[in-house]
């Protein structure tokens, strides 16, 4: 399972921080990145089941802290055919997510810096408002998923350069790839459905059409590069 994946090329300098916005209404821009690996499609290699949403019987429930959460997205994309092993590691603000660069005041989390000493920054305040909801612990699963969506980016070597793909609905199509990389864990993972669309209006993603639609699509791609190449 290791030969295949989401593979980096070269080492990233330390001085390309990239910080990128996690929600449409976020005002981070991602600055220039540096390109380090190539995509090795895995359609060959599908890592997933052919459950969905409508077939799929309760599964996987959500765990209940940001930590373990967030260990269990990591180790998920280490250890599926994608392969991607990346440095991020998760850190709490006791505020709003602060990254160099970006403005994520309304934002739950954020991620921040590269594919290797980079973090996803959560606000302390607002993940625990939304734990504290009925689904909370899956909406935070998917809001997780999503910024560590963007750690996969930034280690596949995709939307770099500042690039943040072309705009569908108002939408970049860096958010929506991260979307669908989200969807794409939550459905490797066979999280239980219903807890899932029960979930989604707590979120971003699910209070947008557009951004609803990637994090489907991803929820039934057997290759995960597909959610590059469908979006940018
Ligand atoms: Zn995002």
């Amino acid at each position: 399972m290791n030969a295949r994946g989401l593979r980096p090329l070269v080492a990233a300098t330390a001085a390309a921080l990239i910080v990128s916005g996690c929600s449409t209404t976020t005002g981070g821009t991602p600055a220039p990145g540096t390109p380090r690996s190539t995509i090795t499609s895995t359609s060959s290699s599908a890592t997933t089941t052919t459950s969905t949403t409508t077939t799929a019987p309760a599964g996987m429930q959500p765990f209940s802290t940001p930590a373990a959460i967030f260990a269990d997205v990591k180790a998920y994309w280490e250890t599926s055919d994608a392969n991607v092993d990346t440095g991020v590691t998760l850190v709490s603000d006791p505020d709003a997510p602060t990254c160099s660069g970006g403005d994520f005041e309304n934002s739950t989390a954020a991620m921040c810096g590269d594919s290797y000493t980079g973090q996803v920054v959560y606000s302390e305040p607002k993940m625990a408002e939304l734990l504290s909801q009925p689904h909370g612990p899956m909406a935070a699963t998917l809001v997780l998923s999503h910024e560590y969506g963007h750690a996969i980016q930034r280690y596949a070597g995709e939307f770099v350069g500042g690039a943040s793909g072309p705009i569908r609905n108002g939408v970049k199509g860096i958010e929506l790839s991260a979307d669908c990389l989200s969807g794409f864990y939550v459905n490797a993972r066979e999280f239980d459905p219903a807890e899932v669309t029960a979930a989604l209006p707590l979120t971003t993603i699910g209070r947008n059409p557009t951004r609803t639609d990637a994090f489907n699509a991803g929820m039934r791609l057997t290759d995960p590069t597909t959610c590059f190449s469908n979006y940018s």
